[in-house]
């Protein structure tokens, strides 16, 4: 075994609760850098976030249970900008944003140590993390107008603006060439025509970043386009939510049939 690979990692930078870890393997092809990222990060995924998800978990789970329509999604919709909020106060969100639209600019691997050590904390923010402020919005950073990143990317990072991502249909999964909505320009505006599923976050979200064919006589790949759709938008229907499923409980022990 190389014992360079270990050289400045003691054991108890890699305890993790719970018994994870992040293996010497993967923490020695950091730089100093993104070492004292990984340290800063798992810190704050201990002391700020760990301590606090099983009550958030709880209240997930009691609004889901009691609320409905709109006052169940603003109680989901708190706990969601709570979590986008603490994580930007800290420093911890942004990696993929330039300083100019409120990110760090730290970039995709600033990123991913982040997201790795916020993970382990398990809170149920995170999965709305992902989705607001990566797959819903890095099409804007990337495809976007100067307005559309300067309006849509500095109240997303803050945690006051919420998005989703909505590229998958009923009919179509990772086969995006097969997709069927469509957006047609009718005077100034373009009208979509489509369905969309599996839009994590899609319920919550103030925006979605959907993708629809524009041009359907060019290979679908090249004829399709994004939008930033508003959720609360006249013909925006949410038909129905993924089904709710049984909270995990204590893992059942399978006992031996009687006769052996
Ligand atoms: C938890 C969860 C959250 C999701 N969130 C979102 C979201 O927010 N927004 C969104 O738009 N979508 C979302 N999706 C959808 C996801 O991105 C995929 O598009 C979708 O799950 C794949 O489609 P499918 O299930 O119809 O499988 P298919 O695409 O039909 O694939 C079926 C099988 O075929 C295999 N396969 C597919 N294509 C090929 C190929 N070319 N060669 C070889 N094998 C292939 C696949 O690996 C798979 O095993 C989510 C899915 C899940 C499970």
């Amino acid at each position: 075994m190389d014992e360079d690979l270990f050289k400045g990692i003691t054991l108890d930078d890699l305890k993790m609760p719970g018994g994870w870890s992040v293996s010497p393997g993967q923490t020695h092809l950091y730089t100093p850098r993104e070492r004292e990222l990984m340290l800063r990060a798992r810190a704050f995924a201990q002391q700020e976030l760990l301590p606090r998800a099983p009550e958030a978990h709880k209240q997930v789970t009691e609004i889901k249970a009691g609320y409905q329509g709109k006052e169940r999604r603003e109680c989901l919709r708190e706990i969601a900008k709570w979590y986008l909020k603490t994580l930007a106060e800290a420093g911890m969100s942004g990696s993929l944003y330039p300083e100019a639209y409120g990110g760090s600019g730290a970039g995709v691997v600033a990123e991913c140590i982040i997201d790795e050590e916020l993970a382990t904390a398990g809170h149920p923010g995170e999965s709305i993390r992902s989705v607001s402020l990566v797959l819903g919005t890095v099409s804007i950073l990337r495809y976007g107008t100067e307005a559309q990143k300067k309006r849509h990317i500095p109240p997303r990072l803050a945690g006051e603006e919420l998005s989703a991502l909505a590229i998958t249909e009923p009919q179509i999964g990772s086969d995006t060439s097969r997709m069927q909505t469509r957006a047609v320009l009718k005077g100034d505006r373009w009208v979509l025509n489509g369905q969309k599923r599996f839009c994590t976050g899609g319920g919550l979200a103030d925006y979605v970043t959907l993708f629809a064919i524009t041009d359907s006589s060019a290979h679908p790949h090249k004829g399709m386009s994004c939008f930033i759709v508003p959720m609360d938008h006249p013909g925006v229907t949410i038909r129905r939510q993924h089904p709710q499923g049984k909270p995990p409980g204590p893992p059942q022990r399978r006992l031996p049939p009687a006769d052996g």
